[in-house]
């Protein structure tokens, strides 16, 4: 549409077009303000009530209860790996790591930095993380504090199709890829957190939502930056925010609100990611995607073509040509990845999976 090619990236992503128009729209003079979003203070009224309005929508959009801080945070999911270990253990303490895959791996390593023990309770390391260990078969440790899954593998395409039972323990999920994807019961969570550059916004931002009672007891030597309950006593601006990300993920805040909700973006989701997982499994084993299906990922799609890696970068090729972007796999597993993210129109899908078929006919 209007010349803008079809981005598949994995992240930074694809972002509404109304919202682009919009930034757009009120750039230079926003709202008469004289200024740009760029540019204000973010202590003056106009900023501080963008902020307001942007906590207020995400609150009102996944339903999180009152006894949740919403915090806008810099440093994105990575440094909340680590944050959120300062936040609910100490050096002495267990947490639990369930491992699916590059990204919680990565959360594991970073816990084993500050904590006693980042126990691995569960791991698909053997099955090439193409599938999720049921939860019955989690050794969690006795009294850890918290149970760490990566609700959303963006490597690997593996997603929670539910929220695992880990009896009374605190849940922690990195949501960095499938945030506001579907619908979230906050309530079942301690600690939900990501990146934004993804499913809502612009690079920068990270939103971390945390159970009130589980701040305010950090280690002494926690940076101050790390710190949730003083990031939440400041609205997340102890020192200056993420401003224009923060603004941009807000309008698409509201655009989720006037589009139906979580819950029609969940419908929307599905829809597209059939498109797609269909055309590979019907390709009679050209194109495969090798994850379990009952956790195939609605956000992102890998797959390789069974005729090997030249062909793969004859499609890869081809399909840049013909303004699909940023089809390449992650460098870590090769092949083609498609992320099919919420502001990723079902057209593209469309579009892309008539391209399939036609390389496909072309190249059999
Ligand atoms: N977790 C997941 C699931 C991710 O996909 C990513 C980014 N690719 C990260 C964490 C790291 O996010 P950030 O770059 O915001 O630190």
């Amino acid at each position: 549409p209007g010349g803008r090619l079809y981005n598949f990236s994995a992240g930074p992503a694809t972002l509404p077009i109304d919202v682009l128009e919009e930034v757009q729209r009120d750039l230079v003079d926003y709202k008469g303000s004289g200024m740009s979003v760029l540019e204000m203070s973010h202590r003056g009224k106009d900023y501080m009530a963008i902020a307001a309005k942007a906590e207020a929508d995400l609150r009102t959009l996944v339903g999180i209860p009152d006894n949740y801080k919403v915090l806008f945070l810099q440093g994105g999911a990575s440094t909340m790996m680590a944050s959120n270990c300062h936040n609910l253990a100490g050096a002495t303490d267990s947490a639990d790591f369930v491992v699916t895959g590059a990204w919680s791996v990565k959360a594991q390593k970073e816990g084993a930095k500050m904590l006693a023990n980042a126990n691995i309770c569960a791991t698909s390391k053997d099955q090439k993380f193409t599938t999720i260990p049921d939860v019955s078969t989690w050794n969690l440790t006795e009294g850890s504090k918290f149970v760490h899954i990566c609700s959303n593998e963006t490597i690997g395409g593996v997603e929670f199709k539910e929220v695992p039972d880990v009896g009374g323990r605190t849940l922690v999920a990195d949501m960095s890829s499938n945030y506001l994807s579907k619908p979230i019961d906050v309530s079942k969570y301690g600690v939900i957190y990501g990146g934004v550059q993804k499913n809502i916004g612009p690079a920068g931002l990270g939103i971390c939502i945390v159970r009130d009672d589980l701040i305010g007891n950090v280690r002494p030597d926690t940076p101050s930056m790390f710190d949730y309950k003083l990031m939440a006593d400041n609205d997340s601006m102890y020192n200056t925010p993420s401003c224009f990300t923060w603004y941009v993920s807000g309008l698409v805040f509201a655009k989720l609100i006037k589009d139906g909700g979580l819950e029609a973006m969940e419908q929307r989701n599905i829809e597209k990611a059939n498109v797609l997982y269909n055309a590979i499994d019907s390709s009679g084993g050209y194109y495969v995607n090798p994850v379990d299906k009952k956790y195939r990922s609605l956000m992102n799609v890998p797959f390789t073509l069974a005729g090997g890696e030249e062909l793969e970068k004859k499609f890869l090729a081809e399909a840049k040509e013909e303004g699909f972007e940023a089809l390449k796999g992650h460098r870590s597993v090769g092949g083609a990845r498609a992320s099919i993210y919420n502001a990723m129109p079902k057209e593209g899908v469309e579009a892309l999976v008539s391209f399939m078929k036609d390389f496909q006919a072309r190249n059999a």
